[in-house]
This record gives C-alpha cells, structure tokens and sequence, in this order.
C-alpha cells in the first residue's frame, strides 16, 4: 500500500519545497507559533530564511498542512533531518496562540489526530521520542538537539499539558480518539488489533484476570463486527 503524504480532512496550502530534501518521517514535534494569524501560509511564502513547518493548527483545531510529510522542514535544528544514506526526520507542527497559554482541547485533539495518523500511515511508535533521533512525537523544547537556541517552545503550560494530558494517553490514543471520514472504519479495526496484542501481551505477562476478560470482550467484538479490509 503506498503510504500517504497528507493527512485525511486537512486544509492543502502547499508551499514551494525549495531545496529541502526527501525524508522518511519519523515523528512528528509540536510547536507553538507566538501567533494569533489564523494562517502561516503566507508568512512562509514571503520568508527568505527557508524556515517553515510540515502544518499549523488554529485554535479551533483545524489543520492546515504546507508540505508532503516526506519533505524536510527547517524548524527545530537537528530534528528536521538526520541518518544516510536514508534521510529520517521529524515533521513539524505549528499551533496558534503566544507564547504563553495553553493549547486548546481542539487544538489537543488535532495533535492527537496527527499523531494517530503519524503512527496508523508511517508506523511511528506511538511514545514520545525516546532520544532527539529516535522515533515518536514530542515538542520542540524536549531535546537540546530539536532546540539549540533554547526556546522554551511551545511554552510551560503546554509542555505541562503535552506530559499531562498526551503522554500518559499514547499506548491507549488509537481506542478514543475519535476519527471522521473513509478510514475510520479501517483504522477502528486496526486499532481493536492492538488493543488484542497489548492486551495479549499483558496477560503474557502474568497479569489479571480483568485483562484477560477485557481482550476476550475486544476479541468478541472483533467477530461480532466484523468489518471490510481496505
Ligand atoms: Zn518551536
């Protein structure tokens, strides 16, 4: 299956790709754009520095994308690209708002969204990112190396919210996230496969019988419902 290069229910601004290279995506790394512009598109149209990023998310949670996930951008230093003769990269995610403030329970969901489809379309691991060249997701502050000019991007209230409401949800996003649109059928069915493997993998482990209970309620379902492969 080829892998897809934009994300589902997005808005396209494509941006000119200039001389950024080709990359295997990775992760993706969350910023915050010190901007209330509902819109970064023309900004990084007129810039003559190069710097732009993958996306933007607004406020009220709708993603704009500027570039294929495959093509480097050039916000968060040594995270744009790394590795030969493979070129292996974060993509980068502006959001609305200042430096201050917190992301906004829609602004939540879409990092979310992109991280579901980041590890649904490209199999990044769904963690944050072990190591600045490990993948997973994280924010633009979390590594020396994605941040050399010691920014403290996307700010203490959010990096408070990325550990407090996003970390701790990762292993479970796949099974509430709520998706729209021709692929939530196949993504709910694969992600009811790994609710089974991780539940699997639990039991393996020597642990209750309440997970034992919940992987045959999920293995029910599954068969009850049993739904189209793409
Ligand atoms: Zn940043």
């Amino acid at each position: 299956m080829t892998k897809q290069l934009w994300i589902p229910d997005v808005i396209v601004k494509e941006l000119p790709r200039g001389n950024d290279p080709d990359i295997v995506p990775v992760g993706a790394i969350f910023h915050v754009a010190v901007s209330e512009a509902s819109s970064l598109y023309g900004d990084y149209l007129h810039r003559t520095d190069g710097v732009e990023s993958t996306g933007y998310i607004r406020r009220d949670g709708t993603i704009e994308q500027y570039r294929p996930v495959t093509i480097r951008c050039d916000a968060q230093y040594d995270g744009n690209s790394f590795g030969w003769p493979t070129r292996h990269g974060f993509t980068s995610w502006e959001t609305q708002g200042e430096a201050a403030g917190e992301w906004t329970s829609e602004q939540l969901a879409a990092i979310k969204r992109i991280i579901i489809w980041h590890h649904t379309e490209w199999a990044v691991p769904l963690r944050q990112a072990p190591a600045w060249n490990e993948a997973g997701f994280g924010y633009h502050a979390l590594f020396e190396r994605w941040n050399k000019s010691n920014h403290s991007c996307p700010g203490p209230d959010r990096i408070k919210q990325w550990h407090q409401l996003i970390v701790p949800e990762l292993a479970t996003l796949p099974l509430t996230v709520q998706h729209t649109g021709s692929t939530r059928v196949t993504e709910a069915r694969a992600y009811l496969a790994q609710a089974d493997r991780l539940l699997t993998a639990a039991i393996a482990d020597g642990r209750t019988g309440a997970v034992k209970d919940a992987r045959n309620a999920v293995r029910a379902a599954l068969a009850a419902h049993p739904l189209p492969s793409r």
